[in-house]
């Protein structure tokens, strides 16, 4: 039986005022309620404190920042630290999305540092990975992504492997309306599991919970989740709209 956590995360990258925020919370809170899957709203800064109120009554909603820096504290302006985010009751941390592979230089060795501090800090990385068009295009996405997992990751004990939520997005597929079909899906979700047990065993494989990402949406939602590697999705677009995403939090 499948012992992993179904989960539904929005990514709402730099979108929304402080206001419209707020209220896009609420609304998918009440069009949600309570239910088994845990839905993770990853939200701007200027939201995580606010999301402790709306949120914090449902215990299976969860916040996510959408970055956070390597180092304890210190002069880096306009950063922000895990111990920061965490003192507002931030849950998760959305680590190397491909925007910030692409537009912030961050690579394997700075997101295992923030893997690293993110983990001391008590909150959950959610580890974005994933292939560019040219190397899918040339077959090589497994090795790609098996070799991001790797060398972000696999410096972990399994103790704490074990609070990472793994994201794989392929890059082509992110804010193109283009999804990868479930079978390609599942076939890299299996492959980034194979990985795991071997490295972590079964009980470890079986409890990653690893979600898709690129152009979720209603309509592709149920047959996604639907394949057996596939535990849920991270959504940018779609989870702008509480209509949308509150259908895609249904789709399991
Ligand atoms: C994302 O930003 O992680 C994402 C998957 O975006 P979209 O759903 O818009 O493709």
């Amino acid at each position: 039986m499948k012992k992993r956590r179904n989960i539904a995360a929005g990514n709402w990258k730099m979108n929304l005022t402080y206001k419209e925020g707020r209220l896009l919370a609420r609304k998918i809170v009440d069009g949600t309620g309570r239910s088994d899957v845990t839905v993770i709203l990853g939200v701007p800064a200027i939201h995580l404190k606010a999301m402790e109120s709306i949120l914090g009554g449902v215990s299976n909603f969860k916040t996510a920042a959408q970055n956070c820096h390597h180092e304890e504290k210190g002069a880096y302006t306009g950063e922000l630290s895990a111990a920061q985010l965490k003192s507002v009751g931030t849950d998760c941390v959305i680590l190397g999305h491909s925007e910030r592979r692409e537009y912030f230089n961050e690579d394997a060795e700075l997101l295992a540092k923030k893997v690293d501090i993110v983990l001391k800090h008590g909150m959950e990385p959610i580890f974005c990975c994933g292939e560019k068009l040219d190397i899918r295009e040339k077959g090589t996405h497994v090795e790609l992504v098996s070799k991001q997992v790797k060398d972000a990751l696999f410096h972990l004990t399994d103790e704490q492997f074990r609070k990472v939520v793994i994201a794989y997005e392929p890059v082509w597929a992110i804010g193109t309306g283009k999804t990868a079909s479930p079978a390609q899906a599942q076939d890299m979700h299996k492959a980034i599991r194979d990985l795991i047990r071997e490295k972590y065993g079964e009980e470890t494989a079986n409890l990653t919970s690893i979600l898709y990402g690129g152009s979720v949406k209603p309509a592709n939602a149920e047959e996604i989740f639907s394949q057996p590697d596939v535990d849920g999705g991270l959504v940018g677009g779609a989870s702008l709209k509480a209509g949308d995403f509150t259908k895609i939090i249904k789709a399991f």
